[in-house]
């Protein structure tokens, strides 16, 4: 439909429902036009920025000239909320994680088919410019073919002392920012899984993981390391990526790194040895200045406003979606591995 405005509401007006308002305001076509929330003065907030309010949930349904529900609630109460939307004839759009296990996305794919409507992840930190920069790297072969990656955020702040403590709310590090470190992951490459190893951080002694390290290979013999840290004064790189003819690095989300690849013009030069420790050591001697070339990375500007621009195309059959619900469930399944692998302290070996 040509020139139509897709009226949203946002469900659950906290840190992130308020954010979806700035996302979708400079795209055009759509517009957020109200707010539900189970708390009153976060519906006081809203009216103050001039949205309508709704007395209920059922009522935002009722509401014919809603086409699009944002829900950005807790993670337990995503599954029901996005079914009741889909089967009252709204398109979709739920944050992460989408749901706590891959069969209850199952039940909102199958609702999203029988009612017609697109239901969309917002999977938004594939638009970071850290991760862009790094799948650049790994596409166009800067240093070589990728057969190593890690990757992780790290702080020393603890999980926000919200619903994130809790299971029964689907709190938990691996569920929060562990979902969008994997979804990056599974971007970086089109082989399969194949193995999985990890534990689980306990330190602040919550109920749910502080963090986690997951340790993946793929059946194309990449392997990645993928951590989230809650309890680190001193952080590691963000992205630490090893290729067949070189090294990257990025650093902090200033996007401060290099490149430093072998010079193919230089024949080989033997390193001197160094002393380290109480010993010598050729094998670990930095490569020689001559025998390598440091470049920083290439900078790939990113669109913030390409989600809500893609929602609307998709609503109206002109693109499919950047963010597809087969490729968020395989990060659901592999968020499964993991907790298993942890759980077990095994090996979990499963095509992903
Ligand atoms: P929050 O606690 O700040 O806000 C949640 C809001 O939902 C609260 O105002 C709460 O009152 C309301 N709420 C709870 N249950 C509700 C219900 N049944 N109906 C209506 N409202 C309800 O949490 P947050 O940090 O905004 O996180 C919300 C969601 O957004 C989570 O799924 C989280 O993982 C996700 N999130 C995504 C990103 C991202 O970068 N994509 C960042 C932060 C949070």
């Amino acid at each position: 439909m040509e020139n139509k405005t897709y009226n949203v509401v946002v469900v659950g007006y906290g840190g992130m429902g308020s954010y979806h308002g700035q996302l979708i305001a400079p795209v055009p076509g759509i517009a957020l036009t109200g707010v539900y929330d189970i708390v009153e003065y976060r519906m006081e907030l809203a009216r103050s920025q001039g949205f309508r309010t709704y007395g209920s949930y059922g009522e935002v349904l009722a509401d014919e000239s809603v086409d699009v529900v944002v829900i950005a609630t807790p993670n337990d109460v995503h599954k029901d909320l996005a079914i009741q939307a889909l089967q009252a004839g709204k398109h979709v759009v739920c944050e992460k994680p989408v749901t706590v296990t891959s069969a209850e996305l199952l039940e909102i794919v199958q609702a999203a088919k029988e009612a017609d409507r697109v239901f969309m992840v917002h999977q938004n930190r594939r638009w970071d410019e850290d991760f862009l920069m790094v799948k650049n790297l790994v596409e166009n072969k800067k240093a070589g073919e990728v057969f190593h990656v890690e990757s992780r955020v790290q702080g020393a702040n603890g999980i926000p002392g919200d619903w994130r403590q809790l299971k029964a709310y689907g709190g938990g590090m691996l569920l929060d920012w562990g979902v969008h470190l994997l979804d990056q992951l599974l971007l970086l490459t089109d082989s399969e899984i194949e193995t999985v190893t990890a534990s689980l951080s306990t330190i602040l002694g919550t109920e749910v993981d502080d963090g986690f390290t997951a340790h993946i290979r793929f059946k194309d013999g990449l392997t990645a390391v993928i951590e989230v840290g809650t309890t680190n004064f001193i952080k590691l790189p963000r992205w630490y990526v090893k290729g067949t003819e070189g090294t990257a690095v990025i650093y902090d989300w200033d996007l401060s790194g290099e490149i430093v690849t072998r010079n193919q013009a230089v024949a080989h030069v033997e390193p001197k040895p160094i002393q380290a420790g109480v010993g010598l050591t050729k094998t670990m001697a930095p490569p020689s200045e001559e025998s390598t070339i440091r470049e920083p990375f290439e900078r790939v500007p990113s669109k913030t406003e390409s989600f809500y621009e893609n929602l609307v195309s998709v609503i109206e059959g002109k693109a499919q979606p950047l963010v597809r619900n087969e490729q968020v469930l395989r990060v659901l399944m592999l968020i499964e591995a993991i907790f298993e692998a942890a759980e077990t302290r095994s090996v979990v070996h499963r095509t992903i």
